[in-house]
């Protein structure tokens, strides 16, 4: 096929970014599903207006850095993907697109600081612990401090849940009917570890054994978003080798780190590791997604609940998962699942949006956050750690706390018996 755009010279995903930008007819219909055009109207701020821009950039029309206010306010959410009658897979030109500009870009001294700090903490859970509860004493000094600084400590709780440490082997209960193993994820272990230990019990109490792989890390997902493929790929290489292969399927908790592990393919494009991360990739599963398939069967609640279900962008725009979710939720009696308006828009959160975009992720999550307040809900559940701590953060903010949980989180206090509206 004959590209408009240089395909040789754009580096390994160049086919995929041309045939993305020729796929666009520019009809328009994705505008109302982005949450920038939505905030902004403008249309350099819409998925239309981001891809005339990349694609004159890589014309040569335009240079990269007139792009990068744009491209940078872009939240990653694929809404635009959800929404495009064309099959427009965004994500396949913007992640090489902002991997390609990081490398042209000129950045100051504070914004390398902030986002080497953000970096080098955020994907190790020891020292991102670290970092935050330093983060808390420092406090009282965040006017002081540059940005993203403020964002970070204002997403912080007030208090850090002890550290869990995670088994090696969860056994089924039970006939063992699968075997798993899980992504333990980074800033999650830190900032809800009950996360990982509700999954645990809800697998296992459904016949699933689960196995922690030692040497897995970070899955790479937030270097990616933020530009800097290689530091991907040196995390993404080590869980390569850290997960077994004799497993029905990696299961993920957090619906970033399971659509940024579904697309190792892409990111490994051009890599000896190709065919294995392509390999990787397709026995990635959220655990919503794995667990659909199973008759989960939890007992009656106590008392009637409505209960908001949000649907994380990396889940539903991402991986399309929308249903598993919805389907585990509406089998615990007496547990009502309510629809949150304009549910397909993003609640500001993806990935570090939070930190580096804060006001116009503030604007975002507190639309999310008064649509959840119209639906009448008692409690929120979500499958991605991001959304949990934005939307936790900006309902408290707006003085109407609701209870956040993890959707397993949910199951698991359903068969407990643990009350879920706090
Ligand atoms: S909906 Fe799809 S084809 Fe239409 S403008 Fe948006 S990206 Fe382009
Ligand atoms: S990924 Fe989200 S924010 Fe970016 S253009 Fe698409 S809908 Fe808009």
């Amino acid at each position: 096929m004959q590209h408009v755009i240089p395909v040789d010279q754009i580096g390994p995903n160049g086919a995929e970014m041309a045939h993305a930008i020729e796929q666009c007819v520019h009809c328009g219909f994705c505008l109302p599903a982005c949450p920038t055009y939505v905030t902004l109207g403008e249309e350099m701020d819409s998925p239309r207006g981001r891809i005339f821009l990349m694609k004159s950039a890589l014309e040569g029309s335009i240079d990269t850095e007139s792009t990068l206010p744009f491209v940078d306010r872009c939240l990653g959410c694929m809404a635009c993907v959800t929404a495009c009658p064309s099959g427009v897979q965004y994500g396949e030109l913007l992640v090489p697109y902002r991997a390609r500009a990081e490398k042209e870009r000129t950045r100051s001294r504070t914004q390398k600081l902030a986002r080497a700090l953000v970096r080098r903490t955020l994907p190790w859970p020891a020292r991102f612990r670290a970092a935050a509860v330093a983060g808390r004493l420092a406090a009282p000094l965040r006017p002081l401090l540059p940005a993203p600084l403020p964002a970070m400590l204002a997403l912080l709780p007030s208090h850090l849940p002890p550290a869990a440490a995670l088994p090696a082997v969860y056994p089924a209960e039970g006939k063992r009917l699968a075997r798993v193993a899980l992504l333990a994820g980074c800033v999650q272990q830190v900032l809800a570890p009950g996360i990982n230990q509700a999954t645990l019990r809800v697998l296992a109490r459904n016949g699933i054994e689960v196995v922690i792989p030692r040497g897995q890390g970070c899955c790479g997902s937030l270097m990616l978003h933020n530009g800097d493929a290689e530091a991907a790929r040196d995390l993404a290489r080590a869980n390569l080798h850290a997960f077994p292969q004799d497993v029905d399927a990696i299961i993920t908790n957090a619906a970033g780190c399971g659509s940024g592990m579904k697309e190792y393919g892409l990111l490994f494009k051009g890599e000896p590791e190709e065919e294995e991360a392509r390999a990787f990739a397709g026995r990635v599963r959220d655990v919503t997604e794995f667990l659909a398939h199973f008759a989960v069967d939890p007992p009656p609640l106590p008392a009637p609940l409505k209960l908001a279900y949000h649907d994380a962008c990396h889940l539903a725009h991402a991986q399309g998962i929308t249903e598993a979710p919805r389907r585990l939720l509406g089998a615990i009696p007496n547990l009502t699942v309510v629809e949150i308006p304009e549910g397909e828009l993003c609640c500001g959160s993806a990935g570090t949006y939070n930190l580096e975009q804060p006001e116009l992720a503030a604007q975002i999550g507190a639309r999310k956050a008064q649509n959840i307040l119209r639906s009448g809900a008692q409690a929120v559940a979500a499958g991605n750690i991001g959304c949990i701590v934005q939307i936790r953060a900006t309902l408290e903010r707006l003085g109407k706390p609701l209870p956040i949980l993890h959707t397993i989180e949910v199951l698991d206090r359903a068969y407990r018996g643990v009350s879920i509206a706090g």
